[in-house]
């Protein structure tokens, strides 16, 4: 407790002391020799003080003070009430701490708590179980020569934490886990793993069965379109039949492109080639894709005009490539009407090279932009039906895109065209 005139009473209190000794040594007739005696004694008497204090902060177990008088006491109650002030703080700060790792060790997840340099400052049970992580052994060792995955290596010093990473297991190859890191505080990152075995072993069934369904399907309809081609011919005296066999051949012929385009997009999803292996000669890709183009434009009679950098290469999958630009003219000439213009650029811009397809067709509203790579995603139904588009092809050109680390960009407004366009980062750009 806090005397408010403490220093007052401390100093009678000294006065009356060493009056004392004055009137002694007065009566006695040394008055010097007294107030001297007495001043001796009173500084023998604070060391005392002093070496008990000592004692008690640095060697008593006991928390409660030892009993003393005087100024000494409003020491002793200051330190006293201190302590207890720092240990009732200690003690709800412990709380915390433990209330939080109660709670993070509820969690489904692996967590791991790392500080600037990546060393370990805490771990969760699921990350000893999941991760091989060993605590507290691992505590203060870098979480990269813990968790040796090269991707997640990259991952972790690549320091770009927007998306996560699928990396196997440590402990388990059979085990995939999603890598989640998020950077929090004075520049501490907090490691989540999650287990998504079952999510990619149902994704990876997935795709395994629309390909083999896709390539079932394919024989089939090989003989079933040849078979058609043989009775439409020999069908030209019977009109209805010759019109129904026609339906017949237009309709298998929409089936086995559909087959084609599954068959392509499960390829592409399931391609491990690397971009940086082979150089692509767009030019003369892209002069192919006008021939192509030409013949296509037959009954539209668009203006087409390719404005192609020759000299620009770039390192990529080249099936892939012509796949997403092609499906992109292509589309062009069939959603824009009869008599449009329609220009294909490819040319290197400040980010990197530019592909674009702009045409002054009817344009897509707004509302259709986000979902048009979606598959099977259709503005127009029917119509789309009746240019044979598969509504695959622009999910095509995303997944291409993503396999050579660019995106599909699409402007459009309705009754003035639209702009399908992706850009190729520098680094792909192949020396000619
Ligand atoms: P589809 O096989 O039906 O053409 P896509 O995935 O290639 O499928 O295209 C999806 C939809 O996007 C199309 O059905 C069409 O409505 C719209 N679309 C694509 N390209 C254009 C374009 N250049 N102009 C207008 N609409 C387009």
């Amino acid at each position: 407790m806090y005397y408010p005139f403490s220093w007052l009473r401390s100093l009678v209190k000294l006065a009356l002391y060493l009056g004392v000794f004055a009137i002694v040594g007065w009566y006695l007739d040394d008055l010097l020799v007294a107030v001297i005696a007495g001043t001796i004694g009173l500084l023998m008497s604070n060391y005392w003080q002093l070496y008990k204090l000592n004692r008690w902060l640095w060697h008593s177990r006991k928390m409660s003070p030892p009993t003393v008088t005087g100024v000494w006491e409003h020491i002793y109650e200051g330190i006293y009430y201190l302590q207890r002030r720092n240990r009732n703080k200690r003690k709800e700060l412990g709380e915390l701490v433990k209330r939080f790792r109660e709670g993070s060790e509820a969690l489904p997840d692996a967590a791991v708590v790392v500080d600037a340099k990546a060393c370990i400052i805490w771990c969760n049970r699921l990350a000893r179980l999941d991760l091989g992580l060993k605590w507290p052994t691992d505590a203060g060792r870098r979480v990269d020569n813990l968790i040796r995955h090269p991707a997640f290596i990259e991952y972790f010093h690549t320091g770009d934490f927007d998306y996560p990473i699928e990396v196997p297991s440590p402990t388990n190859p059979n085990k995939t886990f999603e890598y989640r890191i998020m950077p929090y505080g004075d520049e501490h990152l907090l490691l989540i793993a999650r287990d998504i075995t079952r999510v990619s072993q149902l994704e990876e069934m997935r795709k395994d069965f629309v390909a083999n369904v896709s390539h079932e399907l394919r024989t089939p309809l090989t003989v079933i379109s040849g078979y058609l081609e043989i009775m439409d011919m020999s069908n030209e005296d019977n009109p209805f039949m010759g019109k129904a066999f026609k339906e017949m051949s237009a309709q298998t012929l929409r089936m086995q492109n559909l087959i084609e385009d599954l068959l392509v997009l499960s390829r592409i999803e399931a391609s491990a080639e690397r971009i940086y292996e082979h150089v692509v000669d767009m030019p003369a890709m892209f002069r192919q894709m006008s021939l192509e183009a030409k013949a296509l434009n037959k009954d539209k009679h668009h203006q087409i005009h390719f404005h192609v950098d020759p000299a620009l290469r770039v390192y990529g999958v080249e099936t892939e490539l012509r796949s997403a630009c092609s499906n992109l003219v292509f589309n062009a000439i069939h959603y824009t009407p009869p008599g449009g213009e329609i220009n294909v650029y490819w040319q290197t811009t400040e980010e990197g090279v530019r592909f674009a397809v702009v045409d002054n067709g009817e344009g897509i509203s707004q509302n259709h932009l986000a979902r048009l790579t979606e598959r099977f995603y259709r503005v127009d139904k029917a119509r789309s039906r009746k240019t044979g588009g598969s509504g695959l092809g622009l999910s095509i050109v995303k997944h291409v895109l993503s396999h050579h680390n660019s995106q599909l960009d699409i402007t459009s407004t309705v009754g003035e065209g639209s702009t399908f366009s992706f850009i190729l980062n520098h680094e792909l750009i192949a020396e000619s």
